[in-house]
């Protein structure tokens, strides 16, 4: 199908794209990279009159370290993350989640802002913002604020960014070396979305697990912290038996939906497997 005729704004600035959705309410829509905003439009499950395009704002491309935070700007590209430098686990983990992220034409195109303002419960960004507590910077006709990431996305395609909102960029954690990191994803074809993925990173000092976050993946209408597992994991040794026993919980403590591409079981079960095998490896 074809979208519905449109108008199409390029902004220049975050002012100027601001300012636009100011004049246009609700009836307009930031366009980004476009790789989900262009579809739902050809589906028509989208209906904007305005376009207001921000993809020329370089003040919105690239990343930066400072002390303990890495901060990635919203128009940062999927493979221009697939290709960073970020150091440490983080970096480790950001490129490899970035690989997984549909297919290159996909990557080459879509941001990283734009995959959380649009806030697909199985979107990998969505899922690393989730586990990591992200910091989502947005800029609107009041200013600036930020907007935790427990209390970013509301639910299935639905951000807690108002209308004339603009989301810049986004603070994750350096993670300290002492991270250990993993993401396990079950599609049925490379590149689609995970029908379920979990992510984890688990800090191990002196053989004991001091910090431990997992989040999983279509599962719910966000992705999920498994907090359960997570409480069970801390202050245990990183051996199998743990990390079964946290597979276990995890599994108890998800109560998803069956669909056409899994049952509710199903996805209960993956939760298990990939729990496990997510804790039992690390990309670092
Ligand atoms: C075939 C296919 C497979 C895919 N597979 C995956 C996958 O496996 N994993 C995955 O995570 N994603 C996947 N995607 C989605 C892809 O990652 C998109 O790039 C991403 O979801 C949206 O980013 P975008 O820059 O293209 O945003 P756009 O499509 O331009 O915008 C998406 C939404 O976010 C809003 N928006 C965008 N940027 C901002 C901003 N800075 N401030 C406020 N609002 C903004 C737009 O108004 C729109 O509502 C897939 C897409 C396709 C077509």
């Amino acid at each position: 199908m074809k979208p519905q005729a449109f108008a199409y704004e390029r902004a220049e600035s975050v002012d100027q794209a601001v300012a636009a959705l100011v004049e246009h309410g609700d009836e307009a829509k930031v366009l980004a990279g476009g790789q989900s905003l262009l579809p739902m439009m050809n589906f028509r499950l989208a209906r904007p009159e305005v376009l207001i395009d921000i993809g020329g704002i370089s003040d919105l491309r690239g990343w930066s370290l400072s002390q303990d935070t890495v901060t990635i700007r919203s128009l940062t590209r999927h493979c221009d993350i697939q290709n960073s430098d970020v150091p440490g686990p983080l970096g480790a983990l950001l490129r490899y989640a970035a690989g997984l992220v549909g297919h290159l034409p996909i990557r080459i195109r879509g941001t990283f802002g734009g995959s959380l303002a649009h806030s697909d419960p199985s979107s990998e960004w969505c899922m690393m913002a989730t586990l990591l507590d992200a910091r989502m910077h947005v800029m609107g006709p009041s200013g600036a604020r930020v907007i935790d990431a427990r209390d970013f996305f509301l639910t299935v395609f639905t951000p807690a960014i108002e209308f004339d909102e603009v989301l810049t960029h986004i603070e994750l954690p350096a993670l300290g070396s002492n991270y250990r990191v993993n993401l396990k994803e079950f599609a049925r074809r490379a590149g689609d979305f995970a029908i379920v993925a979990v992510m984890s990173a688990i800090e191990v000092r002196d053989n004991v697990i001091t910090d431990a976050r997992l989040c999983a993946g279509g599962v719910s209408d966000r992705a999920l912290r498994l907090v359960q597992a997570e409480a069970a994991l801390i202050g245990q040794a990183p051996t199998p038996e743990t990390f079964a026993q946290a597979a276990s919980l995890a599994s108890q403590e998800v109560d998803p939906n069956g669909d056409l591409h899994g049952s509710k079981e199903f996805r209960q079960d993956l939760v298990k497997a990939l729990t496990k095998r997510s804790l039992a490896g690390s990309l670092t």
